[in-house]
């Protein structure tokens, strides 16, 4: 194709140099003959007094010469009838000449061609220059989608807390700094390494960090960006990455958010299904013509492995996974050192404090949180953060924002504050809850018009169906004081009321829990990231009869009642310390650790005798494991929205 554009182009420019030729020479002859324009009347003035030699009649204009002089004139014509005697009449010599029409329509019409087909001409060769190959035709080789970095800074220094990921990426960066000896034994990498994580784990900072680390280009393209309006060029978009990629070898390629763009076929409804296919196929013959030894290695990353293409999936393609979990509580420290780095922070900080109260918080949980701590010690114009700006943080990110402006009325207050009580003193009788951290009225973010947070002391990765049920108990304790103290019942504890509900079903119908219903999963896990993939995303829920259904519903029910006779019964025998405390919070609006220690102490007191009375402690060791805890700090009570 090039060749044969630039044989075309040589032509065009000979003929282009002809034309300009002609032009110049049309243009030249017509200034350099001396020729003046003249109105009509001049000339029949000019005729009277004897000084035109010559004229030359055509249909629409006069030319003539003047005598004595080499001057020509041109006049337009006027319907004249007396013309020809006039002329006569002064000897004047004169002849009709035929209008050259060929010329004009020559101008007219292939002028504007020729313009046209330069500017065309000129525009292929600037697309051309810019290494865009068939000029016009390669809108979709767009390259600026696809984003190179050759040097890229990162490194694992910035990754913290996924060790096993890095353990199992180092084999890769060994691969790109010295591929020879890698294929000494004939051996090869796998083709596609998937990084599968939930969302903000730093599976986008790790592949850059292995670019970093082994110091070669990086290619990366989005999955969503695949999505394109024109059917095809999605695809080629893929074609043109490789090819890329290969000329720079040895580099990364780095397929982000790969579940846009890998979804298994024809399961998407609606549009866009023609283009995701031939994008997806594409991606399959890139990577089945793929040859490892070239020195480029493909990483993807996902958060929803679960919906990926099965061929996407199999030997031979994205066949090694390597998990970028929530990091534990050690992987929390490090990750809050390395967003530490640059931070100016009081040394007897606890970072190991920060780390044990945030369980579940991903890599970019921690960063915000971080950054949250700093812009707090920034505006009350500190010295350094301290450990007081990370609380106040945890409990922005937890919570929401503080509203004091927003006016609650004094029966509402009094609700609040019962309510909330009622959930930590419930929480503090129970045996193994989290230690309470702080209670408040201080309304919260959008609906929370108070809040309860406790203080996880571990990760949890099992809970038993005692534990379950203490928490139900808990989450039922603002409900529980509301009904003992105002005798009537108030919106706010629709958030507790539906997560409880969500535990309790679960208890049912994924963990077994209950005598009546067995051991059996009525339900999937739902599709969140990881729990047990690959499922089927889009199987039928019910899996159950209409008989079940219902036992179902009458077991959860039964689940959520006995929690609450059980808060009941805690905040009935404690109604004196509940009425007190209430009123302590009111005054102060918000309690913290030590004054609920306090408070745990004179609880404390009644605590066997209430311990003998409950009547609901099953047998516990139903032990189920729960893939993803989810332990959440903070109980707000909502308000009607
Ligand atoms: P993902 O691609 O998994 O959704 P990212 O790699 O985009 O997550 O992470 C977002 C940000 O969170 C990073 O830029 C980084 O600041 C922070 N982060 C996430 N995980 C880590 C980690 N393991 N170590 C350090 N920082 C992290
Ligand atoms: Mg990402
Ligand atoms: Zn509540």
């Amino acid at each position: 194709m090039p060749t044969q554009n630039k044989e075309a182009r040589s032509e065009m420019n000979a003929w282009f140099i002809l034309i300009s030729i002609w032009v110049l020479f049309s243009f030249a002859s017509s200034i350099f003959v001396n020729s003046e324009t003249i109105s009509y009347s001049k000339f029949l003035s000019c005729l009277d007094a004897g000084q035109i030699e010559s004229v030359a009649v055509a249909a629409h204009e006069l030319t003539g010469i003047y005598k004595g002089q080499k001057k020509h004139f041109i006049t337009l014509r006027v319907d004249d009838p007396q013309l020809a005697a006039k002329l006569t009449a002064q000897k004047v010599t004169f002849e009709a000449i035929p209008e050259n029409d060929f010329l004009k329509a020559l101008a007219s019409w292939v002028v504007p061609g020729l313009l046209f087909i330069c500017i065309l001409s000129y525009v292929f060769s600037r697309a051309a220059k810019d290494g865009l190959g068939t000029g016009l035709m390669s809108i979709e080789k767009n390259p600026a989608r696809i984003y190179k970095e050759d040097k890229v800074k990162i490194t694992f220094r910035d990754v913290a807390g996924v060790d096993e990921a890095k353990e199992e990426l180092q084999e890769v960066i060994g691969f790109l700094r010295d591929a020879e000896k890698y294929s000494r034994l004939g051996g090869h990498l796998p083709k596609g390494i998937l990084l599968v994580g939930p969302p903000g784990t730093g599976k986008t900072l790790l592949a850059r960090a292995v670019a970093g680390e082994a110091g070669v280009p990086f290619y990366s393209i989005s999955g969503s960006e695949f999505v394109e309006l024109f059917v095809g060029v999605g695809a080629a978009r893929v074609r043109d990455l490789f090819s890329q990629a290969r000329k720079s070898a040895p580099c990364i390629i780095f397929i982000d958010e790969l579940d846009a763009l890998g979804r298994a076929r024809g399961l998407n409804p609606g549009g866009g299904l023609d283009e995701k296919e031939q994008t997806l196929n594409q991606l399959l013959v890139e990577l089945d013509g793929f040859d490892p030894r070239q020195g480029v290695v493909l990483l993807a990353a996902t958060n929803r492995p679960e919906i990926l293409d099965s061929a996407l999936l199999r030997a031979g393609r994205f066949d090694r996974h390597v998990l970028v979990d929530r990091p534990d509580k050690l992987g929390r420290v490090q990750i809050l050192e390395v967003h530490l780095r640059g931070v100016n922070f009081d040394p007897s900080m606890s970072v190991e404090y920060i780390a044990s109260s945030t369980p579940g918080f991903t890599g970019a949980d921690l960063a915000n949180l971080v950054n949250e701590a700093v812009l707090l010690a920034t505006r009350r114009n500190a010295e350094c953060v301290q450990i007081d700006d990370f609380n106040a943080a945890l409990e922005r990110v937890l919570a929401g924002l503080e509203k004091k402006n927003r006016l609650l009325n004094l029966h509402e207050r009094e609700v609040v504050a019962h309510h909330e009580m009622g959930h930590a003193l419930v929480s503090m009788t129970l045996p193994g809850a989290d230690p309470l951290q702080k209670v408040s009225i201080i309304p919260r973010g959008i609906s929370a018009l108070g809040f309860t947070m406790q203080r996880p002391t571990e990760d949890r990765f099992l809970m038993s169906r005692q534990e379950l049920q203490d928490k139900l108990t808990t989450l039922l304790g603002g409900r529980a004081a509301e009904m003992l103290v105002f005798e009537d019942i108030s919106t706010g504890a629709a958030d507790d009321l539906s997560k409880a509900t969500d535990i309790a079903r679960s208890m049912v119908t994924r963990y077994g829990m209950t005598k009546t219903l067995g051991p059996i999963a009525y339900e999937c896990e739902p599709a969140q990231f990881l729990s047990g993939y690959p499922i089927n995303a889009y199987s039928d829920p019910h899996r159950f009869s209409e008989e079940t259904s219902y036992q179902i519903d009458c077991a959860v029910k039964e689940l959520v009642n006995n929690a609450l006779e059980r808060a009941l019964k805690i905040l009935e025998t404690h109604i004196g310390i509940l009425k007190h405390s209430a009123q302590q919070l009111l005054t102060k609006e918000t309690l913290t650790q030590d004054e609920l220690i306090s408070i745990k102490v004179s609880l404390d007191q009644k605590n066997d005798e209430l311990l003998a009375n409950a009547d609901n402690s099953p047998a516990a060791g139903v032990d189920q494991e729960i893939s993803n805890p989810h332990v959440d700090a903070s109980c707000g009570t909502s308000s009607i929205r």
